[in-house]
């Protein structure tokens, strides 16, 4: 077995949980020579050859909220809240290729992380319940409607939406599919938002039906990767297809196929210039599920 790890994880950060709470704690920490400030224009991270970059923390402009991401290898070390986010997905933001690109696996942990609650915070200046303005909490892992500006007073939290990704499979072959407007020959395992109300069982058994018309049974939980383009947590999944004839929504999907494992090996072999398809890139929980998939060698 190999290592089927996802990209993005592993970022090896002592979250220091109990100095969030403690604003006195939290201050001295701010106050530390070590202390350090994340260097980001907008959301974006200054790369310098290949790494992250901090500022030292004393030199944080008076309103700038911060978020503290714990300690990194002993240093307390926070990232400045932007004035505005970004809710598009990563597809729609060709700049954040460029970063996943330059960065070493731990920094992209480092910065998905970080960029992922900074971004909410810029989003959520104001209360969902009433209306009034929030103010950051809790070392930035908290927004709070503001009692005294009129509001309400309720606690907001980060935002995690799970996404179910599956890989669907009916004797040794595997179902992939592509949405419109993807690069040319790009498939990928078919996902989808689960729903209140539903075990990640179902929300893959849906999706599947919904998407590719195919009944699936037997769902087992992979591997998980949180994405910050901007705050899903991806849940990789295995299921077992009843047939292989489809039904395809294509509202939804351009294209969805059954492709030989000797396709899927062959694409991943090459990637991202396979002859069946073009397989996701190395970052994508996919191209970990597919890497997964292929070496346990066929299971019915
Ligand atoms: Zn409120």
């Amino acid at each position: 077995m190999g290592d089927f790890t996802p990209a993005l994880t592993g970022h090896g950060i002592d979250r220091d949980d109990h100095t969030r709470a403690d604003p006195a704690r939290l201050a001295r920490m701010k106050g530390r020579d070590d202390a350090q400030l994340m260097r980001l224009d907008g959301l974006m991270p200054l790369i310098e050859t290949g790494a992250l970059t901090y500022a030292p923390f004393a030199e944080t402009p008076q309103d700038c909220e911060t978020v503290y991401l714990g300690l990194k290898d002993g240093a307390p070390t926070f990232v400045p809240v932007p004035g505005v986010g970004d809710a598009r997905q990563a597809l729609e933001q060709r700049a954040n290729r460029a970063v996943i690109m330059q960065l070493g696996p731990r920094d992209l942990a480092i910065y998905a992380g970080a960029r992922s609650i900074v971004d909410w915070h810029a989003r959520h200046r104001f209360c969902a319940n009433c209306g009034a303005p929030t103010t950051i909490a809790k070392g930035g892992w908290q927004r709070d409607c503001s009692k005294d500006a009129g509001g309400c007073g309720v606690m907001h939290f980060p935002r995690t939406d799970p996404v179910a990704i599956m890989l669907v499979e009916h004797n040794g072959d595997l179902l992939l599919g592509r949405g419109h407007g993807w690069l040319e020959r790009n498939y990928s395992a078919l996902a989808g938002f689960l729903e209140p109300g539903e075990s990640l069982e179902e929300g893959v058994s849906r999706e599947v039906f919904e998407e590719a018309g195919v009944t699936v049974s037997n769902v087992s939980y992979v591997a998980s990767q949180p994405w910050p383009f901007p705050s899903q947590l991806m849940i990789g999944c295995h299921g077992f297809a009843s047939g292989r004839e489809l039904v395809i929504d294509t509202t939804e999907m351009e294209d969805v196929r059954w492709f030989t494992r000797e396709e899927v090996a062959e694409a991943m072999a090459n990637a991202p210039d396979g002859k069946a398809f073009r397989a996701p890139p190395k970052e994508a929980i996919a191209h970990t599920l597919l890497a997964w998939w292929l070496a346990q060698g066929g299971q019915d």
